[in-house]
């Protein structure tokens, strides 16, 4: 199992967190650094490092022809001029990949050695009114990270590696008409006081798919221009490069922590927890809104003094700006009986933290499959639980909801 590290010692990055990583400031000449090309401070971008690409050694990619002949499709595939293309019919069930049982053995090689490129057929945007507004289309479906309670997967079966949509150009122009659709948001709501608030990262992490493609870079900079709505995306990978995107406060980024125990265990190939929280302040400088995402919440023996330590950690190391704007959103886990079956394959450690039977029911979900959520009370009393937590260690951190 690797467990990825963005943090101090890779290629020179290590200054990037620091309270000086952002000269000069937001707004200033200087910050309208591109996806593909310098670092914020001048440098090399960080998906140019060996980091990023330990993160992401591409050996195969998987391509639908009007994908890998866009313009996008070739600007990735001249990033990874090494490796081997196939031409498949559809991104979706693209056999020896998708769905097939073979590959939990190499589940994790598959995320970082594979990608897929295909073209997003459906344009569609969803309400939710919960995390966000809408869910949007996003740029991509599936993660070179392979946390092990992912949902992600759960449409293609096993190994999801990333599958970059291509026609970029059409989703953001399916975003434009919508946010024009909608005008002003009426009145303040929890998901934001004055913006449609738009997830764009629902089936991955945008983070890391600013080291593919600017698919993610795109859609920052399209939003700072839609002044009724704000893009927002989880994450837990810290990509200094998204320093550069100028976001002008039109994009949300939200960290997900947990007790770092939990996450070395179940946080497969992400960046540490405590990088994550360090790099808050960055991005708040960059001009990001940053919030967290305090999930998924495990409970396990001894799991209110590990989200207390959490809470203590955010209040000892973000500054005053960053607790002035920051909300979160509280996620008990959801896990699900085929992902169960599945990580007893290849990780049956996270399994004695993720599968609780004693404490868990089983819920049929929206698309039929079957999750396995805590008991109604046992949920109810550990956000009780929870939000009291917040209000002793962290009473600043607003939570916008929990469930
Ligand atoms: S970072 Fe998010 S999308 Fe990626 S594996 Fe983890 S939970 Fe899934």
């Amino acid at each position: 199992m690797t467990h990825f590290s963005a943090g101090p010692g890779d290629d020179g990055h290590d200054a990037l967190f620091g309270l000086d990583a952002l000269d000069p400031a937001p707004g200033a000449p200087g910050h309208g650094g591109t996806g593909a090309g310098r670092g914020p401070d001048d440098r090399p971008p960080f998906r140019e490092s060996a980091a990023a690409r330990r993160l992401l050694p591409v050996r195969t990619i998987y391509a639908e022809p009007a994908a890998a002949s866009s313009a996008r499709g070739r600007q990735i595939l001249a990033r990874f001029p090494d490796a081997e293309l196939i031409e498949v019919d559809s991104h979706w069930r693209i056999p020896g990949l998708h769905g097939n049982e073979g590959n939990v053995e190499r589940w994790v090689r598959v995320k970082g050695e594979t990608l897929v490129l295909g073209e997003r057929k459906t344009l569609a945007t969803r309400p939710n009114g919960r995390s966000a507004d809408w869910i949007a289309p996003g740029p991509s479906n599936g993660c070179a990270m392979a946390c092990a309670y992912c949902y992600v997967p759960r449409r293609k079966g096993y190994a999801n590696p990333v599958t970059v949509f291509t026609n970029i150009d059409a989703i953001r122009a399916h975003l434009a008409r919508h946010i024009a659709r909608q005008g002003r948001k009426p009145e303040p709501n929890q998901c934001d006081d004055s913006a449609w608030v738009y997830d764009i990262g629902e089936n991955g992490d945008c983070s890391v798919d600013a080291l593919i493609s600017d698919n993610t870079a795109d859609l920052v900079r399209a939003f700072r221009g839609w002044p009724t709505a704000k893009a927002s995306f989880a994450t837990k990978f810290v990509n200094p490069d998204l320093l550069a995107l100028d976001p002008r406060g039109r994009t949300r980024i939200r960290f997900s922590v947990m007790p770092a125990a939990d996450s070395r265990l179940l946080d497969v190939r992400t960046s540490p927890v405590g990088d994550r929280i360090a790099a808050a302040a960055d991005f708040l400088d960059a001009g990001y809104e940053v919030h967290f995402n305090l999930s998924p919440v495990v409970l396990r023996p001894g799991w209110e003094e590990a989200w207390t330590e959490v809470l203590r950690q955010l209040d000892d190391v973000l500054p005053g700006r960053v607790k002035r704007q920051a909300a979160a959103e509280v996620i008990l886990l959801t896990h699900n009986r085929d992902l169960h079956q599945v990580n007893l394959g290849w990780h049956p450690r996270a399994e004695e933290l993720l599968w609780q039977p004693a404490l868990q029911q089983d819920k049929r979900s929206e698309n039929g499959a079957l999750n396995v959520r805590y008991h109604h009370q046992v949920k109810a009393g550990a956000v009780r639980t929870l939000r009291d937590l917040v209000a002793a260690h962290a009473p600043w951190l607003r939570i916008r909801y929990a469930f």
